[in-house]
């Protein structure tokens, strides 16, 4: 309710800070990766944005997006994925 109405009364042109989480993704397609995910402020969709890549309006809605005074956080690999959807540690490798 009350983020419907700040949606009202705040136009999209005005920019507004990305909600910030946490997400996982795999990888190279198998290695599990822990990295911060940046919402739409408005519509909630998945921003692709990130240390070396900031977007300035969201795609879906349109609200104009301010990425910068995000503090970007290291991606961090848990692990190689199972077909479970778990993953198994990656342990100290020797190259
Ligand atoms: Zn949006």
């Amino acid at each position: 309710m009350l983020k419907q109405v700040t949606n009202l009364l705040i136009p999209k042109a005005v920019p507004r800070k990305p909600v910030l989480g946490h997400k996982t993704y795999k990888k190279f397609g198998f290695v599990v990766t822990l990295c911060q995910s940046c919402d739409c402020p408005r519509c909630g969709h998945y921003l692709s944005a990130g240390p070396n890549h900031q977007c300035r309006y969201c795609d879906q809605c349109g609200q104009r997006v301010d990425c910068s005074n995000v503090k970007w956080e290291e991606e961090i690999e848990l692990g190689y994925a199972r077909e479970d959807g778990t993953y198994e540690p990656i342990k100290d490798r020797v190259v």
